[in-house]
């Protein structure tokens, strides 16, 4: 990573409960960005909220989107951290002249206790519009192996970058 204003992609799963290795990561990804002589960061997300707590009414400390956002906004940074989020949108109309395009069949999903029907791929459209943004480097944090993070991390690859501009943090849930 090098410049005056980095940007950092980051993507992970709505599972990733780990806020303690996520700030850890993150602190570092801040030195390096300091110690290449950046004055920001902007750090790119999905906005991917975890479910809140009916009983609380709060959202749990879950979700690497979310927590990555808590960390930028939340914690004391040695230069500026901005976070650039590019929600999904799930229960907008369905795009067949996005990418990737909506097919003709029925697609649509709904979730059991929603109601509101939602296209399974805008989150894949999200995930490109976050790669076309551009990045200098990215990192996913990766549980189980999800879906929605190997697409993102597919997209970032098909766009011409390097698996060294790549950092991905495993984990597996404990059984
Ligand atoms: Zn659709």
């Amino acid at each position: 990573m090098s410049g005056d204003v980095l940007r950092l992609l980051t993507t992970g799963s709505r599972g990733w409960d780990d806020a303690n290795l996520l700030r850890d990561v993150m602190n570092q990804f801040e030195l390096e960005a300091v110690m290449a002589g950046a004055s920001k960061l902007i750090v790119v997300h999905g906005g991917a909220k975890p479910r809140r707590d009916p009983n609380t009414g709060r959202f749990p400390a879950r979700s690497a989107d979310h927590l990555v956002h808590l960390w930028a906004t939340l914690l004391p940074h040695e230069i500026e951290v901005v976070p650039e989020v590019h929600a999904a949108r799930w229960t907008a109309a369905c795009d067949p002249g996005g990418y990737p395009p909506c097919p003709r069949e029925p697609h649509r999903k709904t979730r059991p206790a929603g109601g509101r029907s939602y296209c399974p791929l805008a989150g894949h459209r999200r995930n490109e519009e976050m790669v076309a943004a551009g990045l200098d480097h990215a990192v996913a944090f990766w549980l189980d192996r999800s879906t929605g993070t190997a697409d993102c991390l597919d997209r970032i690859l098909k766009a011409g970058y390097s698996p060294d501009d790549v950092t991905v943090v495993e984990q597996r849930s404990a059984r």
